[in-house]
């Protein structure tokens, strides 16, 4: 299933995309999709909705997050070789693990805003996996039975505020519209091998990122044992598993994104998002 959340922020309604590519209305099957939707049974209950029978929702509505009510933004740092090399840092022994402010979650063709004074906004397209049944030292083998779906997350950064001003990342992570996701959440019965997708990320339709999930140093199922092991996984939490290269910091010169760009991006089966860079705005 391709699960969305469609309309005006804070009013999104639930609703799937059907095999036609058509927008059809889950409010009469489910209040929303979020935590309470992502488990084995809530999954159970929208699979039987018959898509040919869900009202056909006309025009082009404005997608919001696929999930409501993320309870954990969990990032992760350095996780494919190519674009550790280009951050100028080696590869990690362990997964780097930060975390983004829930605050930043918002819809995938929703504007991005420059942080107040900023000068290094940057992209990065990533992997999403969203969690659907509580997690606690999972191990390996055990970590994907524990994923409601997937979907495509612009970890989008500020790199002064990330790597100048102090030893440590979430500072120029979760700065207000800096978590694009969706346009869907895909279930992982519709993704064959979730380590062989494409992706891709254009600014001004120039192709700055071109990579695969195959060529991850951790792949999904590590980083969710992995985290688990940390801190217990609840349904509804989001991990976004790192980047491939391309990012404006790793370019010679560096080079971040102003007022009026354009940012697209999107993952194999996943779909994709789009995001006009504005201006601060209190
Ligand atoms: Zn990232």
């Amino acid at each position: 299933m391709k699960l969305v959340r469609y309309g005006n922020p804070g009013k999104e309604k639930p609703g799937l995309i059907d095999a036609d590519g058509k927008l059809r209305d889950l409010s009469g099957v489910v209040p929303d999709i979020g935590p309470q939707q992502l488990g084995a049974p809530g999954l159970a209950k929208l699979r039987k909705a018959n898509p040919a029978r869900l009202p056909l929702v006309r025009g082009k509505p404005r997608f919001g997050c696929p999930v409501n009510g993320v309870g954990k933004f969990i990032a992760i740092g350095l996780n494919y070789a190519d674009h550790a090399a280009e951050s100028g840092v080696p590869i990690p022994k362990e997964p780097v693990v930060f975390m983004k402010a829930t605050s930043c979650i918002q819809g995938p063709n929703d504007p991005v805003m420059l942080p107040r004074g900023s000068t290094k906004t940057d992209w990065e397209v990533e992997l999403g996996v969203v969690i659907g049944s509580r997690a606690r030292y999972v191990p390996m083998v055990k970590a994907l039975a524990h994923v409601a779906g997937y979907a495509v997350i612009n970890d989008v950064s500020e790199r002064e505020y990330q790597l100048e001003r102090g030893p440590q990342w979430d500072k120029g992570k979760g700065c207000d519209t800096f978590g694009p996701i969706g346009p869907w959440l895909v279930t992982p019965d519709e993704i064959a091998n979730v380590q062989r997708l494409d992706m891709w990320l254009d600014v001004n339709g120039q192709r700055m990122q071109a990579g695969n999930t195959r060529t991850m140093i951790f792949n999904v199922a590590k980083l969710v044992s992995y985290v688990s092991h940390f801190m217990t996984l609840l349904p509804g939490d989001v991990i976004t598993t790192g980047t491939p290269p391309g990012v404006g910091l790793g370019m010679k010169p560096p080079t971040y994104l102003k007022k009026g760009d354009v940012v697209t991006l999107g993952i194999e089966g996943l779909g994709e998002q789009r995001q006009e860079v504005v201006a601060f705005k209190a």
